[in-house]
């Protein structure tokens, strides 16, 4: 591993004060923050670190690495390098949100870097590198539903709507779509949506853009053709 992505060298601060390049990335395991390093990364802020560890509890250690960049007052952005050799995908996914969602829910980390050497498809690994970045709220790259769990108050089929509602919009990227089964609690808890499909009375439902109704009392029947309407209005659809 260190001989493909070598610890911080003489030679590297060479280059990162010669290297003209917009983006310049440094890989830096934790045991090679000497002061000759943290003073080249102090005189490059520039300079995006590439934080890597073979240490079993990876965390912890990518954990002592920042705090010590925060400690130094370095303002490089850090991008969190995770090397796995899998060939399950269910077992690639889950050691990689383990580590990295810890660290992105901290708020100390810039990025991540995933690399998987195993036998997953590289879209399977941008898939879930892109995955991990949305469950930790920091980048939004695929539609997401925000629906409530249903109650007695449901007013319309929830499971078979949810269903309609994914099966139109989730090519769409970035979009949040809240699926409220009534009206008492359903604005309120999806607050944070960019539309709302919200139950109004028994058979009827109302539409939000954001926080704002644009359409009340629909037909269940209409509903979901209504919302893509909607979606498409504000220019946030595009076809399959
Ligand atoms: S939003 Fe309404 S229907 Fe859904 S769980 Fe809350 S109270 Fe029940």
């Amino acid at each position: 591993m260190n001989n493909v992505y070598p610890a911080f060298n003489y030679q590297q601060m060479i280059e990162l004060h010669h290297n003209n390049a917009a983006i310049k990335f440094l890989f830096l395991p934790y045991m090679a923050m000497g002061e000759e390093v943290i003073a080249a990364l102090r005189m490059h802020p520039e300079v995006v670190i590439i934080a890597q560890s073979n240490h079993d509890n990876r965390v912890g250690e990518y954990r002592g690495m920042i705090q010590e960049i925060m400690t130094e007052g370095l303002t490089n952005p850090v991008v969190i390098f995770m090397f796995q050799n899998e060939n399950d995908k269910e077992d690639m996914q889950l050691k990689a949100a383990a580590d990295m969602g810890a660290l992105i829910f901290d708020g100390l980390c810039d990025g991540i870097f995933l690399l998987n050497q195993g036998k997953i498809g590289i879209e399977e690994v941008d898939a879930t590198a892109f995955g991990i970045l949305q469950a930790g709220r920091v980048r939004t790259s695929k539609t997401e539903y925000i629906s409530c769990p249903g109650c007695g108050r449901t007013l319309y089929d929830l499971q078979d709507t949810i269903a309609k509602i994914k099966n139109a919009t989730s090519h769409l990227k970035g979009l949040k779509i809240g699926i409220m089964g009534c009206i008492v609690n359903g604005p309120g808890e999806m607050a944070d949506a960019d539309y709302g499909y919200v139950g109004a009375a028994r058979g009827k439902v109302s539409l939000y853009k954001k926080k704002e109704c644009i359409e009340k009392n629909i037909p269940e029947e209409e509903a979901v053709n209504r919302l893509i309407d909607l979606i498409k209005k504000n220019g946030d659809y595009t076809e399959k």
